[in-house]
């Protein structure tokens, strides 16, 4: 297993403490990490900060083609990564092999396009004599601060956009879930100029923290939940660095009285409970309309009493573990508080897993009320409420209500319902007749408490850009 972090283009074990790395699954240890000392955070921003001049020099043309080396690699290597980042995070091997590997070499490809079209607005004499143009150019070393949930995923969401546009980068995994941001960076270190791309491993307060406020660094990439972005702006404040935060979500899922039932039950079971509910997106607080809410409740906890609970490997397991212990007695934390209130039905699950993994049964909270905590906060697991609504006002209401802004979606069989209703959440992503789907053509990303800056997309790459007015006197 490769546990070096990738430092000046160097493999090199943390001189930090060791931290243990686990299976989800079964609560084993997988490996012993050391996080990087004080010395080598620094040592790999310097390394970012030399590496600069040379890559954001580099033509469009040539970090394409960097960037398409790295997809072709991530694909060689598929079945390896896929596997470690399964294992790491508890998730069913075919989600990771089949549905992230792809998705992760389309994004280095998405990017590799993408820099090749970045254009400035057109030049032109605004004043006599004087010709302007718009520059967009790299900022400079950007730190990227990656969670647990989806690890290689992210890394690709941060360094695609970020190495396109030329930047350099210092990226940290999560502490719980390195190995496969470690292994790509083995991986692809002879792709690179040294420098250009450095992993640290480690905590938050021990290697995040100094790494952000490190000075050569001039963006802070994070996605995580609000409080370390409440972190990263206290920072920013301080030191003026520019912030890109995705954090957390709470996604409203409207269903009327018109939208095609079996559908609905089948979307919210595959999009309420892939990768255990542990996503920023997850179809997790539905509002029924009162005409169909008794019938979605009682389809809606058949179908999830379906879903195959395992471990990694299992032939058909749809659902795993938490990522951790801790995460796994939050989740049951919000299920025992709800299950205290009178007008909550836990319809199906509500129970913590057998074993010494950290499962959690895929559990569907019936009969949620708006002011109640679990349709206001975000659970991160297997979990969805179910909130009864009369109009489509209060059902706009509702959605809306909320501290999080980052996706949401309608059900709906009627076309001009579905647009007034999309016009007026406030949400970075609406979805109709469906939830979850991501393409890397189009920006992810968050309103409110969820965060600013996008993923993917043309926006992604100028959000690591910085727009330049350079005018010429003739
Ligand atoms: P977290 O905020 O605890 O950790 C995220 C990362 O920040 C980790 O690498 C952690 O080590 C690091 N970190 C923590 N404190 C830090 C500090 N002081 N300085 C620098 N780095 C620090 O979040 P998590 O538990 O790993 O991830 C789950 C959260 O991420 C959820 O809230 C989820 O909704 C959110 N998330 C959001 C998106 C999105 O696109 N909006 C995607 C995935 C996850």
């Amino acid at each position: 297993m490769q546990t070096k972090m990738l430092i000046n283009g160097q493999l090199q074990a943390g001189t930090g403490e060791a931290l243990a790395v686990l299976n989800p699954a079964t609560g084993d240890v997988l490996v012993k990490i050391a996080e990087a000392g004080t010395e080598q955070i620094q040592q790999a921003v310097n390394a970012a900060s030399a590496a600069f001049p040379g890559w954001s020099r580099t033509t469009p043309k040539d970090r394409a083609t960097v960037l398409l080396a790295i997809a072709d690699r991530v694909e060689q290597h598929g079945d390896e990564l896929a596997k470690l980042e399964s294992l790491n995070c508890g998730k069913p091997y075919p989600a990771a092999r089949n549905d992230e590997i792809p998705a992760i070499a389309d994004v280095f490809r998405f990017f590799a396009g993408a820099t090749r079209c970045l254009h400035g607005s057109a030049a032109n004499e605004f004043l006599p004599g004087h010709t302007s143009m718009i520059r967009r150019d790299p900022l400079g070393v950007i730190a990227s601060i990656a969670p647990w949930n989806y690890p290689l995923m992210m890394a690709a969401w941060k360094l695609g956009p970020a190495l396109a546009a030329g930047n350099t980068v210092v990226i940290k995994p999560s502490e719980i879930t390195p190995l496969t941001t470690l292994r790509f960076a083995e991986l692809i270190a002879d792709l690179l100029p040294a420098g250009v791309l450095n992993v640290v491993h480690g905590r938050g307060h021990s290697v995040g923290a100094p790494l952000v406020e490190s000075n050569p660094v001039r963006m802070i990439s994070l996605t995580g939940s609000i409080a370390t972005g409440q972190k990263m702006l206290e920072v920013a404040a301080r030191t003026l660095k520019r912030t890109h935060l995705e954090l957390g979500g709470k996604a409203p899922v409207i269903v009327f009285d018109d939208a095609n039932l079996d559908e609905v039950v089948a979307g919210i079971r595959t999009f309420g409970f892939y990768n255990a509910g542990q996503d920023c997106t997850a179809a997790c607080r539905i509002y029924a309309h009162s005409k169909i809410y008794d019938k979605l409740v009682a389809d809606l906890s058949s179908a999830v009493a379906t879903i195959q609970m395992g471990s990694q490997e299992q032939a058909g397991v749809e659902l795993g573990p938490l990522v951790s212990a801790a995460q796994r007695d939050r989740v049951a934390g919000f299920i025992e508080r709800a299950s205290s209130q009178k007008h909550i039905e836990i319809a199906t699950g509500g129970k913590v897993g057998s074993g010494s993994g950290f499962f959690f049964q895929p559990t569907v909270v019936a009969g949620a009320r708006q002011t109640d905590e679990i349709v206001r906060k975000e659970v991160f697991g297997p979990v969805v409420s179910v909130t009864r609504f009369d109009d489509t006002e209060q059902a706009i209401g509702w959605a809306n209500d909320s501290d999080y802004g980052l996706a949401s979606s309608v059900w709906t069989g009627n076309v001009g319902r579905a647009m007034k209703v999309s016009a007026e959440l406030q949400y970075g992503c609406t979805w109709v007749n469906t939830h979850f789907m991501l393409v890397s053509e189009m920006p992810h990303g968050g309103l409110k408490q969820s965060g600013y800056g996008k993923d993917m997309s043309m926006y992604g790459l100028e959000d690591y850009t910085a727009v330049r007015h350079v005018m010429i006197k003739h």
